[in-house]
């Protein structure tokens, strides 16, 4: 009798790729968060269909090293690299920004007003944010863009919310909080890795700053970028036992 190999093991606890949901709305603090946090299940989803929103809480008007950075130009470079980032994905929806000042984001009533209004008005099926509950973490807008969305999907889903809205209330079905403190559920993002560099490449004035690229030219300082990006898919997938992932907290809706 041949000895019939076990299956590996589900890891306890973390569930694997949602159904492709028909909108999804991911919600950046700034201009590339989405694509580092979501950026290849994104692409993913809108290979399949998906109809995918960007909404950008902040200007990213601190995001450069350069003290004499002329800052209203950085501000319009950045939303021009957000829209190509998104196309990158594949995504064909709405690109919206906030506007508010970067560094200086509250999760306030009147953002989660605004906020909500969005939710009632693009009607995502699912949600991405960033976990506003990850411990140690140092950037406040991060922080408050986590909360922010979290307080809004609230606020959007019941009726007396912020009645005077010419939105009907909505409710999504799904929110994936990345960068999470625990994570219990991947993505596999096998075939769609090029996609998410690709968007994240097209940040460029980021290079620098968040991406340790000091020379784009240096196919070197690009190739390490992409490496480590890629290290960080492999550990994500390597939670569900998967070659590339991406891993989020899952809340669903009950
Ligand atoms: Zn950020």
């Amino acid at each position: 009798m041949t000895p019939v190999a076990p299956s590996p093991p589900e890891p306890a606890g973390v569930s694997t790729n949602l159904a492709v949901p028909s909108s999804a709305l991911a919600v950046g603090a700034h201009p590339d968060d989405v694509e580092f946090g979501c950026g290849a299940t994104l692409a993913k989803w809108a290979s399949g269909g998906c109809r995918v929103h960007h909404l950008i809480c902040t200007d990213g008007s601190k995001g450069s090293w350069d003290p004499n950075e002329n800052i209203a130009q950085l501000v319009a470079v950045r939303q021009h690299e957000q829209r190509e980032a998104a196309l990158a994905l594949g995504a064909d929806g709405e690109v919206v920004f906030l506007g508010q000042t970067d560094g200086e984001l509250e999760a306030t009533l009147p953002l989660r007003a605004e906020l909500a209004y969005w939710i009632r008005r693009l009607r995502p099926e699912v949600v991405f944010g960033h976990d506003p509950w990850r411990r140690y973490r140092l950037h406040p807008d991060h922080r408050h863009a986590g909360f922010l969305l979290t307080d809004s999907i609230v606020a959007a889903r019941d009726p007396h919310f912020f009645a005077e809205q010419d939105a009907a209330p909505h409710r999504p079905s799904a929110l994936l909080l990345w960068e999470a403190d625990e994570p219990n559920h991947v993505e596999d993002v096998a075939g769609f890795v090029d996609a998410k560099l690709a968007a994240l490449l097209k940040h460029r004035s980021q290079f620098r700053s968040t991406m340790g690229i000091e020379d784009p030219e240096a196919t070197d300082d690009v190739d390490e970028f992409r490496t480590r990006v890629r290290q960080r898919l492999t550990e994500h997938g390597g939670l569900a036992g998967l070659p590339a992932g991406e891993a989020f907290r899952l809340l669903k809706d009950r």
